[in-house]
């Protein structure tokens, strides 16, 4: 079992707990290291390194960040940045302005299908207002009652070709690995299994080229073990990692009690020859 959980959310992105809340259930959970990954925002970072330092926990500071490669919205997670490199700040503030129009016309999109009200009550949940986002979305269409939980908001709204749905443009995949890698920190490409198109996973052609291009591009690690990934889905990215060589990491993903694949820490081991991408930063 690893001791280490390197991606999950706090009330700052859309997560449910507050850092301080976040960092205390790690800490009862037995994780020895966290690292807190909010998407497109660090303010968190700072409250969580301070709790984690009182109960004898190391905090890794962390981001998600929102990319569009292709036609195709993916992740990459920064591991060990630095919070304040001004580029990444800047970005960072770039992709929270786009957030609110965003929002706005995801609520258009909804009344048009007759669920009125859902800007403010999507608002309503999003505790950090400049990273409204589908998951307060989603609570608000389960607590109106459209919707039996968030994963089934997930089926049937906000999501290609269904209501609520807005095309968007998010940074590009060398902005974002150009910050991470400038900020000093480790390019992570997010929970890879889960990046499906009409139901349908990325190809291994396509897999090879995005690879390919974040190698070159600087990236460093792959999630293997994630909350989002089956056991076989370990062993696929455990050899991707292993034809690219790049670090192998692992994160829960975890955004909240009740609302997650997978609870904070408690992580199986990494398949057989995969580097742990915390080999990166400690010497
Ligand atoms: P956004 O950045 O606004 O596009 O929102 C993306 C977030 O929606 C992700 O980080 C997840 O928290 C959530 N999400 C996306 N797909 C699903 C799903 N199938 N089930 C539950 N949550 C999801
Ligand atoms: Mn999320
Ligand atoms: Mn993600
Ligand atoms: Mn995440």
């Amino acid at each position: 079992m690893l001791d280490y959980d390197l991606h999950c959310h706090s009330t700052v992105s859309d997560g449910l707990l507050s850092p301080t809340d976040l960092v205390g259930r790690a800490a009862e959970r037995g994780v020895k290291v966290l690292a807190l990954t909010d998407h497109d925002d660090v303010a968190g970072l700072s409250e969580a390194a301070e709790v984690a330092a009182g109960r004898g926990m190391q905090l890794v500071k962390g981001v998600e960040i929102s990319v569009t490669w292709r036609t195709r919205s993916l992740h990459i997670v920064g591991l060990n940045i630095d919070p304040a490199f001004p580029l990444l700040v800047e970005g960072l503030q770039g992709i929270r302005n786009g957030r609110g129009a965003r929002a706005q016309l995801m609520a258009e999109s909804l009344a048009r299908s007759g669920i009125g009200g859902a800007l403010e009550g999507a608002y309503r949940y999003a505790d950090n207002p400049s990273l409204i986002g589908r998951t307060h979305f989603a609570r608000f269409l389960v607590e109106s009652g459209h919707s039996r939980d968030v994963a089934s908001v997930f089926k049937n709204y906000l999501v290609k070709g269904k209501p609520g749905f807005v095309p968007h443009q998010w940074a590009s995949l060398p902005d974002a690995v150009g910050w991470i890698a400038g900020s000093g920190g480790v390019a992570v490409l997010a929970h890879p299994g889960r990046y499906l198109v009409a139901g349908k996973k990325m190809g291994t052609t396509t897999m090879r080229e995005l690879l390919r291009e974040f190698v070159d591009l600087g990236g460093r690690g792959i999630e293997v073990v994630s909350g989002s990934h089956t056991p076989e889905q370990y062993a696929e990215f455990a050899r991707y990692a292993k034809e690219f060589d790049l670090f192998a990491s692992c994160g829960s993903d975890f955004h909240g009690p009740g609302e997650s694949y997978r609870d904070l820490g408690r992580l199986p081991d990494f398949p057989l020859e995969c580097r742990p991408v915390w080999q990166a930063w400690e010497k």
